[in-house]
């Protein structure tokens, strides 16, 4: 929707070649009529048939299932792919569209966790570039841009602290409603729940690892609570550089369409007087042990961010169902991640299996 929005604001930049939605026929042929789009996906197939006939006047091809979505990740009209595919589901178009030399844009998080490793080496096989879309990546991005890799130092990347950051309560007994209340911002409960457990910089460190090709002991988290500064990178010689401005998706959207181009747009700019004062925290580790998880899981390397990943995805799942405690989650993915035998260079089956092994382990545990 963001994306749509910033292309609607530069149509004479940006054109929509090809749209994909899971099962929202209805929105999809609205958005296809207002864009015109040479293709369309709908992944479930139920309601393709109602689709075609409305599309049918207007041209536009209507393609269903993986089959479809790997049709519009590769069509030969597109330049660039903005993917936001939930789950596993996306692995398989992303790397079609690298094998096709599209530049693809991701802007959630599981796949350059899950196969970030897989992604990085097939993009540079393909010479795809892989642009990031995350707000703090793109921070960097923007600040890495031209640099050279020996005259960096570290990667910072910041947090806003989530809701129990500096609050004396106990952890065992926060209740999902508490969890979801971020104190910055409305984002669906999966990502909100790994805000307040502080997985969600954990994602981002193994994101930035894979994305950057740092390694982690080159990678620093800050909470800022503020969240005006997004990012920040040191120099060999102490120098750092900040990325700082409004939090809203569609400047990083923005960004990763224009590229390398910088284009005008009528969203507010940064207004730093009012910000008043800017604060810095070095963040609790122990009381946050999501956090290190993701480091170690970043660590490792091969499958074990899959298995992070998929552990974390249950245990938050099993929270907000109410049965299981907030403390029971990081213990939870510890246990499976401890338990997994971990696999270097995966191919993308291994990782999918990976993720199925970890998803029936945290059962166990849970
Ligand atoms: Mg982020």
């Amino acid at each position: 929707m963001n994306t749509l929005r910033v292309v609607r604001a530069h149509s004479k930049e940006l054109k929509v070649v090809a749209l994909a939605a899971r099962r929202n026929a209805k929105l999809l042929a609205e958005q296809a009529k207002q864009f015109r789009p040479h293709m369309v996906c709908l992944f479930d197939p139920t309601e393709a048939a109602w689709l075609e006939q409305k599309l049918k006047p207007l041209r536009i091809k209507v393609v269903t299932g993986e089959d479809g979505l790997t049709a519009v990740s590769t069509l030969a009209s597109a330049q660039q792919i903005i993917f936001a595919l939930v789950g596993t589901a996306g692995l398989k178009p992303i790397l079609s569209a690298i094998r096709a030399r599209k530049s693809v844009a991701i802007a959630n998080k599981e796949p350059l966790v899950m196969a970030g490793e897989l992604l990085s080496r097939e993009a540079k096989r393909f010479h795809s570039p892989i642009l990031p879309i995350d707000s703090e990546h793109s921070g960097l991005w923007q600040c890495l841009e031209g640099r050279e890799k020996e005259s960096i130092k570290k990667l910072i990347l910041t947090s806003s602290g989530g809701p129990f950051f500096r609050k004396k309560i106990d952890f065992r007994r926060i209740r999902p409603e508490q969890a979801l209340h971020h104190p910055r911002w409305k984002m669906g409960p999966k990502i909100t729940v790994d805000s307040s457990t502080l997985m969600n910089k954990g994602l981002e460190v193994i994101e930035a690892k894979n994305l950057f090709e740092v390694s982690c002991c080159q990678i620093e988290v800050l909470i800022h609570p503020e969240a005006v500064v997004h990012a920040l990178i040191e120099f060999v010689d102490g120098s750092q550089l900040a990325q700082l401005g409004v939090t809203d998706m569609r400047v990083p959207i923005q960004y990763a369409l224009s590229y390398p181009k910088r284009l005008t747009n009528t969203l507010p700019s940064l207004n730093l007087v009012q910000v008043e004062n800017f604060h810095f925290f070095k963040p609790e580790v122990k009381k946050f042990p999501c956090l290190a998880l993701g480091y170690e899981a970043a660590e490792a390397g091969g499958t074990m961010p899959a298995v992070l990943n998929a552990a974390n995805e249950v245990a938050v799942e099993r929270f907000l169902r109410g049965s299981m405690n907030f403390t029971e989650i990081p213990k939870t993915i510890e246990k499976v991640m401890r338990r997994h035998r971990r696999q270097d260079q995966p191919t993308l089956n291994q990782i999918l299996e990976a993720d199925r092994w970890a998803r029936e382990e945290s059962e166990v545990y849970a």
